[in-house]
């Protein structure tokens, strides 16, 4: 899209962060490159291009946002910063902006958008098959053990068990503790401890501390090495549910994971009460035709996506305990994918670029 010149600015501007934010965009960036503006939206995969503009119509919006923002519009040196209103159909968000400026004084801004942030965590999660989700929740009603989740880097294990940990507190009185490096989500009903190793904070030290507090629920945000490990063995021994996120590309590599961190094959067999394995991939859109693209107001960013669950638990769970002989590991989770694909709920690119091989 090319812009014109002498449109209403006030206008224009309204309708940049109207459409940021019904698209469920974080992050709007304004930057001069040579002769132009272009604006970008942040979005999972990067920067997003939206618009070009002149430089002087570029000028003119950081003006205008400068203004909105009550900074100095005249200082085009110095880095700024400021925040202001901005209500979209009757919806209130806070707009944080910063500026800074090149050599050449062409300055450069990010408009940060703060969505209400409880409103997507109160919604149903995105999930492709609810049954999945159902089944994790059933294992949340154990009053000890251990429920492991694994999944790659930004494939929402942190979001999942946040969901499910609301959910059980919405329905009974919990004690909940969590341990995190760093907490990502705040949830005031729950005691969130951070590790910070300087301090001499770690997971191990956390844990113990924590326990004299007796909780029902522990939730340790990564299990990373031997001593965490045997903390949150011992914790879900001893009468606590265990959440923890352990880093393996699916279920049964989670099992082989904390073998290598030198827990015992016996003590997995008390403790443990299933293994969640996650990915978060888009979305086939109908209107689309495919993954959801920018421009489709059809859903919300955090909609556009969604999780696809390989489970471990039960009778299944105490296969891989009692077969000798086990079934390849990649299995299961692509015959997840397989199904999420023949079902028309994902493309046929992203059901190649997730299969484990
Ligand atoms: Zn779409």
């Amino acid at each position: 899209m090319r812009a014109r010149g002498g449109e209403n600015i006030e206008h224009r501007t309204g309708e940049l962060i109207a459409h940021a934010v019904r698209a469920g965009i974080s992050d709007i960036h304004i930057l001069p490159e040579h002769t132009t503006y272009r604006i970008y939206f942040r979005v999972p995969a990067g920067l997003k291009k939206m618009m070009e503009l002149t430089l002087e119509m570029g000028e003119r919006f950081i003006s205008y946002f400068k203004f909105l923002a009550n900074m100095e519009i005249g200082e085009r040196r110095k880095p700024q910063s400021g925040s202001c209103s901005f209500t979209y159909q009757k919806e209130q968000v806070e707009l944080r902006i910063s500026t800074i400026s090149n050599y050449l004084y062409q300055e450069s801004m990010v408009i940060r958008i703060l969505h209400a942030e409880a409103n997507w965590l109160n919604q149903e999660m995105e999930v492709f098959f609810r049954s999945d989700y159902q089944e994790i929740e059933r294992l949340m009603h154990y009053k000890s053990g251990l429920l492991l989740f694994s999944g790659p880097v930004g494939s929402g294990k942190t979001t999942t068990i946040y969901h499910l940990l609301r959910k059980k507190y919405a329905e009974e009185s919990i004690q909940v503790i969590t341990m995190e490096d760093p907490i990502e989500i705040k949830e005031p009903r729950f005691l969130q401890a951070e590790v910070n190793e300087k301090a001499g904070l770690s997971y191990e030290t956390l844990i113990k501390q924590s326990l004299r507090h007796h909780p029902d629920i522990l939730v340790i945000g990564e299990i990373r090495d031997e001593e965490t490990a045997k903390m949150v063995i011992r914790s879900a021994l001893t009468g606590h549910l265990v959440l923890a996120t352990i880093h393996a590309k699916e279920c049964v590599g989670v099992i082989e994971r904390l073998l290598d961190l030198n827990v015992s094959r016996e003590q997995l067999k008390q403790s443990l009460i299933g293994v969640v394995s996650q990915r978060l991939i888009n979305k086939n859109c109908v209107f689309c035709e495919g993954a959801c693209s920018i421009y489709c107001t059809h859903f919300p960013i955090h909609q556009k996506r969604a999780v696809l669950f390989e489970i471990l638990a039960e009778e299944e769970l105490k296969n891989v305990f009692y077969q000798d002989e086990r079934r390849p590991q990649q299995l299961r989770m692509n015959h997840k994918l397989r199904k999420a694909y023949g079902c028309g709920f994902i493309t046929q690119k992203d059901f190649q670029d997730h299969q484990i091989f």
